[in-house]
């Protein structure tokens, strides 16, 4: 371990909260014969978890699932193939943010058509990709949009700017997924053995608490907004135990933050897009209205009309067992395609693409295997 995880492990604070989670937990078997299965939603949270070895400090009776994590690595393999073929076309800027550069089409990355001299431009932002926009009036920069409302939000509001400055060489290439359904199919899995959830506040930032009422009102599961660091997520666990001996679901908070959302953003977003009737998540099947596109009125912004790309929808393999993953009811290793048709040189699911997911995770032990990969 190194010398900072083990600072960490040795201040009082993190002693504290690790020795009430083992309290509560134990008080925990009482009610519950199995472990209380938590699931993080958030990348950035679930590199934590990683990073500070969380895991290894809990009890058995506590158990972290991954989510979703960055939309990112649940970008679908034919998404990524259209990005690649606008960024080879002639005279155009792919701006496009660093999660999505290492993330594979059917063979290849922007890093890879990038080195063979694809234009690409990695960017921080939507505002960004449209400042490249103004600088370079003789090309086309098309924005490779991907990220939950928090990203679209600000998606939203440049194309309104652009629009306002009748920019006509910008475009955006439209990605981005919504967490509410995506949350609701996970929900309404039949295999789901989820108890709880923990998020980070990005997302609700935005879109304000209210959304995610729904989980405790009518799903029973209770969901805690916690700041992006080990601690907190810690924190969040205790609140979640606390809960689940109290019989009580509710939709608390770690941190704070506006918790009515961001009326302006708010606005942006539903002035300028729409739900997608269906949209793939890579391994795990298409979930209805996850996707966000952008609505008729600003079509001229739309890459998918600008480039005409085809709307042939190449489908990921059936045999990607990745809800299964998420459902927490499958280990990597019983996935029919773990190692062979997905591996980490050609990840074809969500938990192989991620750096740090579950399948990704499991594959890099491959050449060591430890018996605790596939132990039930
Ligand atoms: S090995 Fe993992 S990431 Fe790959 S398809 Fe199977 S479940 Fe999904």
């Amino acid at each position: 371990m190194s010398s900072s995880l083990q600072a960490f492990y040795q201040s009082a604070c993190v002693q504290d909260l690790l020795y009430t989670i083992q309290q509560l937990s134990q008080s925990l078997t009482q009610q519950m014969s199995r472990p209380l299965r938590l699931m993080v939603l958030c990348g950035p949270q679930t590199l934590l978890i990683e990073e500070y070895q969380l895991k290894a400090h809990l009890p058995p009776s506590v158990e972290i699932l991954q989510g979703f994590g960055l939309a990112a690595w649940s970008l679908p393999i034919d998404r990524l193939n259209h990005a690649i073929t606008l960024a080879e076309r002639p005279n155009v800027i792919l701006a496009a943010t660093q999660d999505t550069m290492r993330i594979r089409g059917s063979k290849r990355t922007l890093i890879d058509v990038q080195r063979t001299g694809a234009n690409i431009h990695e960017v921080a932002s939507a505002d960004e990709a449209f400042h490249l926009a103004v600088a370079h009036p003789d090309q086309q920069v098309v924005y490779f949009a991907v990220g939950f409302e928090d990203y679209a939000a600000l998606t939203a509001q440049t194309i309104q700017s652009a629009a306002a400055q009748s920019i006509d060489n910008f475009s955006v290439y439209c990605n981005h997924t919504s967490i509410i359904p995506a949350l609701k199919a996970v929900l309404d899995s039949p295999i789901l053995m989820v108890d709880g959830f923990i998020g980070a506040a990005d997302i609700p930032q935005v879109t304000g608490l209210q959304p995610y009422e729904f989980l405790a009102d009518s799903y029973h599961k209770p969901i805690v907004i916690a700041e992006n660091s080990p601690l907190a997520i810690l924190q969040a666990i205790v609140i979640l135990l606390r809960q689940r001996l109290e019989r009580r679901n509710g939709v608390e908070t770690q941190t704070t933050f506006n918790q009515t959302g961001d009326s302006t953003k708010m606005q942006a977003m539903m002035e300028v897009l729409e739900p997608r009737d269906f949209y793939e998540w890579r391994g795990m099947g298409s979930i209805d209205y996850s996707g966000l596109k952008l609505r008729t009125e600003y079509e001229q912004f739309d890459a998918d009309i600008v480039f005409d790309l085809p709307k042939l929808k190449i489908a990921d393999p059936h045999s990607a067992q990745c809800w299964a993953i998420l459902s927490g009811v499958k280990k990597p290793c019983e996935c029919k395609v773990f190692g062979a048709s997905c591996n980490s040189e050609l990840p074809m699911g969500t938990f192989m693409t991620s750096p740090n997911g579950a399948c990704a995770l499991a594959h890099a032990a491959v050449l060591n295997p430890s018996p605790s990969l596939c132990a039930r």
